[in-house]
């Protein structure tokens, strides 16, 4: 009886091994062709500076948009891609696109605007990553200070590769390009890092946000995590900002900037154009 059971447990443990297997193979197989075929589309999210209401910056975002119309959003590919390699050539892509609308956006709007950009571990360990991003940087003219590299916490924890890490870190710090650490506090890492790599921006979960203005100990949680955050001499950007209530609490907890469907959704390059030529009003448009 209970090896009967256990028997079904390991069968149905392989066929939904089987399954995720098959799924991951065929969208790597659908994403080959989807560069080439143009597929890809960049999003962009402003972020807003909290002091001045005003928008500071974006955040690229990518979708793709399959043949047929149908969009499938970056969290059911970009873990693919990224164990598959394909996410070199799409993170390529995603810079030079987004770099290229951000000396346009600064041109036409004439603000030094930023662009925020995710880069995942494959891609910031790829050799001549850094010459990438300084080429993209020369060849668009943009100041390499209005270029944020956002990461997730997980690169910190593969102690293999931290020379590496922090070498690609410092070279393009060097240049003035600032580093973001991209969902603090979801990575299950220990806060070491914080001392052995210098980052410029710590963009706070928004599981942190989510609750602030009805929970007192998560608004306790996320007024310790920016008070840390400005001690070591990073910048604040709340994630995931949906309510007024929580907007007016981050601002009087002294988070520098703010970014979420309060402020606005990702946009369309197109739109985003819109709203910087005045055309719409440039803030909390959700
Ligand atoms: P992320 O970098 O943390 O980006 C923020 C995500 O939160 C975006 O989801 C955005 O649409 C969503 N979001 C923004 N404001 C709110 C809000 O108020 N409420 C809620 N519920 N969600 C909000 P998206 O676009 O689906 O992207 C998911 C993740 O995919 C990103 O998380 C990032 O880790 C990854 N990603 C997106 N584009 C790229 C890319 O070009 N390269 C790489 N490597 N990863 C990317
Ligand atoms: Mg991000
Ligand atoms: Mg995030
Ligand atoms: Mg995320």
């Amino acid at each position: 009886q209970v090896r009967r059971r256990k028997e079904a447990g390991y069968c149905f443990y392989r066929a939904e091994m089987n399954r995720r297997a098959r799924e991951a193979l065929a969208i790597e197989q659908a994403m080959l062709g989807a560069l080439a075929a143009d597929e890809f589309e960049l999003s962009y999210q402003p972020i807003e500076e909290m002091s001045t209401g005003e928008i500071r910056g974006l955040e690229a975002l990518v979708r793709w948009y399959k043949q047929g119309g149908e969009c499938i959003p970056p969290d059911h590919f970009i873990a693919h891609a990224e164990e598959s390699g394909q996410i070199v050539e799409l993170g390529e892509w995603v810079l030079r696109k987004a770099v290229n609308q951000l000396a346009q956006w600064q041109l036409m709007s004439g603000r030094s605007l930023a662009m925020a950009i995710n880069i995942s571990p494959r891609q910031l360990l790829q050799p001549g990553f850094v010459a990438l991003v300084r080429e993209v940087i020369d060849s668009e003219g943009i100041q390499p200070g209005t270029l944020e590299l956002e990461v997730t916490e997980s690169i910190f924890l593969d102690e293999e590769v931290e020379e590496q890490v922090i070498e690609v870190i410092d070279s393009l710090r060097a240049l003035g390009v600032r580093w973001s650490i991209d969902d603090f506090g979801t990575g299950f890492s220990a806060l070491g890092y914080l001392k052995r790599f210098p980052m410029d921006v710590l963009k706070i979960d928004r599981q942190f946000i989510n609750d602030i203005h009805t929970d007192m100990d998560a608004a306790m949680l996320c007024q310790a995590i920016i008070w840390m955050a400005k001690g070591l001499r990073m910048e604040v950007i709340a994630e995931g900002v949906e309510l007024p209530e929580q907007h007016e609490m981050l601002r009087q907890s002294g988070a520098t900037m703010a970014q979420g469907y309060f402020i606005s959704r990702p946009k369309s390059a197109d739109v985003i154009t819109a709203q910087l030529q005045g055309m719409d009003k440039p803030a909390r448009q959700p």
